[in-house]
């Protein structure tokens, strides 16, 4: 399957081309050049890896990476994703945690690695994969590119701005891994790696992005949406806790590709640029706030671009989609109540998108239907504002708590753009 831009200013290309790094040549997007018909209609593996091969296999058809997909697949999607039952046993949480860093977007980091080994096998000289994180990206690609021949990984984090255990999971990998932690915000960061990437005296670097605009990080992500709508055995609603939209685009995707999926809804936190659009409102970006959902604090989410492509009327995006803005206080109300109300501990996220089915359940005994949130990270990694809230320790999922057990170390930076390039220059 050959890829277009969003902005359709560039000449179709292979896929293969447009998985690994970040905007098309004329500043938009990579998207599908057509989407492959109806292809997650029938075909339904006993497992999550059978139904990604089977949702992926199309976009890969007569790709030059078609021959290695099984074995990519089988390398990003070696955990489960499971729907678990809340309580009142109508409505489920899709379970995405349950990686070697505990939250959803080790599917996306695994399954870029992959393709990033077989389109670049050691013998290119060394490539330096560099991101920005506000916590859980980072984790998830140190661990997918950890100890990869021909690969180190460099990260920057706002220092003092991620939770503690998600500070000691990005210092603990070591080897090819080094973390920065950078006296400045997300934002910060994200423009030193945008610095870096056009810097030509960095170019026999190698430099690699892995954000989350990356069609290799995003395509895996409709695999699990896709499976978890054909295990349910009906059509299934989905609540997507939303940041950046890359997981939200996956689920609307798949839901065109043919999954039985029924109404997505958006949980945003008080960042307010995806309700505001929503509610009848001009899309408008802008700085972020900070939230206790960290992983979702973005104010001008890029994804956003990809979807008002797949729906190009306003008015139709608006029908297809919604959106609702979730206040900390309600992320903490609903944590608090969690056990009680529906048997679990959710993460702030999680939490978010809780509170949307509470609203949605609540609000019309009418709707009927079987909702899923998608639960995107594991409440151990937040601690610090679920075990106070809950009144317990959280229970540490054994990878986690490997990566917790060791040393963990990051170096400091300033935040300047200048500072990343002389560090990098001298650790090439
Ligand atoms: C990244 C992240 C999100 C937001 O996902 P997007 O794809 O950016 O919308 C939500 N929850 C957690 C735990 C995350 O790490």
């Amino acid at each position: 399957m050959n890829v277009t831009s969003t902005r359709g200013g560039v000449a179709e290309l292979p896929l293969a081309d447009a998985l690994v790094g970040a905007t098309a040549p004329d500043g938009g997007l990579f998207v599908p050049a057509t989407f492959p018909p109806e292809n997650a209609r029938n075909p339904r593996g006993p497992t999550l890896a059978d139904s990604a091969l089977a949702v992926l296999a199309p976009f890969f058809a007569e790709d030059r990476l078609s021959d290695v997909l099984p074995a990519m697949v089988a390398e990003a999607f070696n955990f489960p994703a499971p729907l678990v039952p809340l309580r009142n046993r109508h409505d489920f949480v899709l379970e995405l945690f349950h990686g070697p860093t505990a939250a959803f977007k080790d599917f996306g980091a695994r399954f870029l690695a992959a393709c990033i080994r077989r389109l670049h096998p050691h013998g290119g000289g060394l490539r330096t994969v560099l991101v920005a994180t506000s916590g859980d990206t980072g984790g998830a690609v140190a661990a997918a590119f950890h100890r990869m021949s021909g690969v180190r990984v460099v990260l920057l984090y706002p220092d003092g701005r991620v939770s503690p255990r998600q500070a000691h999971q990005l210092g603990a990998f070591a080897d090819n891994v080094t973390a920065l932690r950078v006296a400045g915000s997300f934002d910060d960061c994200q423009a030193m790696v945008k610095a870096a990437f056009a810097d030509p005296e960095l170019a026999p670097l190698q430099l690699t992005s892995a954000n989350s605009i990356s069609l290799g990080r995003l395509l895996p992500q409709l695999a699990y949406h896709a499976h978890a709508a054909w295990s349910s055995g009906e059509m299934l609603n989905l609540i997507v806790p939303t940041g950046n939209l890359g997981n939200a685009v996956a689920a609307v995707w798949a839901r065109e590709l043919g999954a039985p999926i029924g109404d997505i809804v958006l949980a945003t936190n008080a960042n307010r640029t995806l309700a505001e659009f929503f509610e009848g409102g001009a899309y408008r970006g802008r700085p972020s706030v900070t939230t206790l959902a960290n992983a979702m604090d973005v104010g001008d989410p890029s994804n956003f671009e990809r979807l008002s492509w797949t729906y190009s009327d306003p008015a139709v995006l608006r029908r297809r989609v919604r959106a609702r803005l979730v206040s900390d206080e309600h992320i903490s109300r609903t944590i608090q109540q969690g056990e009680r109300r529906h048997g679990q501990v959710f993460c702030p996220h999680t939490a978010a998108g809780v509170w949307v089915l509470e609203q949605i359940r609540g609000s019309s005994g009418a709707r009927t239907g079987t909702w899923a949130v998608a639960a995107t990270a594991h409440p151990a990694k937040f601690e610090g504002i679920v075990e106070p809230l809950v009144g317990h320790p959280v229970e540490v999922p054994p990878a986690l708590a490997a990566l917790l057990d060791r040393p963990s170390h990051a170096e400091p930076l300033a935040a300047d753009a200048s500072a990343l390039r002389r560090w990098l220059l001298d650790h090439a």
